[in-house]
């Protein structure tokens, strides 16, 4: 498929910047070289970035096994991935995407050294789940090419990317972040700059009350995931979601709503910060609401 995306302004998106090899960078990179972008692909992690061909290409097979695509696709999908541990290398994009972690400090840090070395056009994006667009914007020289650009986990799979304009950013810039969306044949959502924005306006408060209910002892990990399940046809139970997620990732988010909406509703619940504080982040380390490190997740409580 030739990538040559145009929004309604006809701005051409050729090549990708990813910053962030994790879960979410991963995806991002997968599903835009699958459509056909060039894709840089960064990361201060060597580790991250030597890890990353080979989750892709699992998650690639798994495509070819559901017949979705082809042998031939991943491979060329593949060979549009550079790895680079240069943000440098990324100044020369017509868009960037940031995946890194969920700090603030983090993703400002990156913008401030990225932005030297940019060219004019560049657009630049956040996958934040929470952050305000507008500020991570007003610290670089383009608010107005800037914008919220929200993948859902796993990327392959899930069909929203929520699209969330800054107070300055302008109708080009959303217009061509809308064209990349269709062409990745996804459909966008589009949301204010509010503190976590839609999605995680409503999930992660859900996830945050099943944690009180686990907290307070109304059920167990396992009876909260399967009445959950079972009695609101949720896919997942919302503990089996956070480990998914990550429970970092979840207690940033619930900090971003309490801090950015100044409602105690919003508040974390101390057994969250606790799995947090004790590394327990989830599937990504192996152990969360659940013990991942046997044949079958086992509750932790
Ligand atoms: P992750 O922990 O899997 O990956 C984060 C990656 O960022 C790591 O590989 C880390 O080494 C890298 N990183 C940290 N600092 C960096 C820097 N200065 N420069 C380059 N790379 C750096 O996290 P994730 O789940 O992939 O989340 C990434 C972003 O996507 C976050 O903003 C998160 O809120 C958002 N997001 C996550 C989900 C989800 O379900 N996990 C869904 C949508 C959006």
């Amino acid at each position: 498929m030739a990538a040559n995306t145009s929004g309604d302004f006809g701005m051409s998106i050729k090549t990708i910047g990813v910053i962030g090899a994790g879960q979410m960078g991963n995806g991002i990179a997968h599903v835009m070289a699958l459509a056909g972008y060039d894709v840089l692909l960064n990361d201060v992690s060597e580790e991250a970035l030597k890890a990353s061909p080979e989750k892709i290409e699992a998650n690639m097979m798994r495509q070819v096994s559901r017949n979705k695509i082809t042998v031939e696709d991943m491979k060329a999908a593949q060979a549009r991935i550079r790895p680079t541990m240069s943000l440098v290398d990324l100044g020369a994009t017509d868009l960037v995407i940031e995946a890194a972690t969920e700090r603030e400090m983090v993703k400002q840090a990156i913008f401030e050294d990225l932005v030297p070395h940019l060219a004019p056009h560049t657009i630049l994006t956040s996958n934040t789940s929470s952050i305000s667009i507008t500020r991570l914007a007003s610290r670089t020289d383009r608010p107005e090419k800037f914008m919220g650009f929200h993948f859902m986990n796993p990327v392959p799979v899930m069909q929203l990317v929520e699209l969330i304009r800054g107070i300055a950013t302008d109708d080009k810039t959303y217009a061509a972040c809308l064209g990349v969306v269709e062409h990745l044949g996804k459909t966008a959502a589009s949301a204010e700059d509010f503190p976590a924005f839609i999605v995680n306006r409503i999930l992660m408060p859900m996830i945050n009350e099943a944690v009180y209910t686990l907290y307070e002892g109304v059920g167990n990990v396992s009876s909260i995931d399967s009445a959950m399940r079972l009695g609101t046809n949720h896919p997942m139970g919302p503990l089996e979601l956070a480990d998914f997620i990550g429970l970092d990732t979840c207690l940033a988010i619930m900090n971003v709503l309490h801090e950015g909406l100044a409602d105690t509703k919003y508040r974390p619940c101390p057994l969250l910060t606790k799995y947090v504080e004790a590394g327990w982040l989830g599937r990504k380390t192996q152990r969360g609401f659940y013990d991942y490190r046997g044949e079958t997740p086992v509750p932790t409580r």
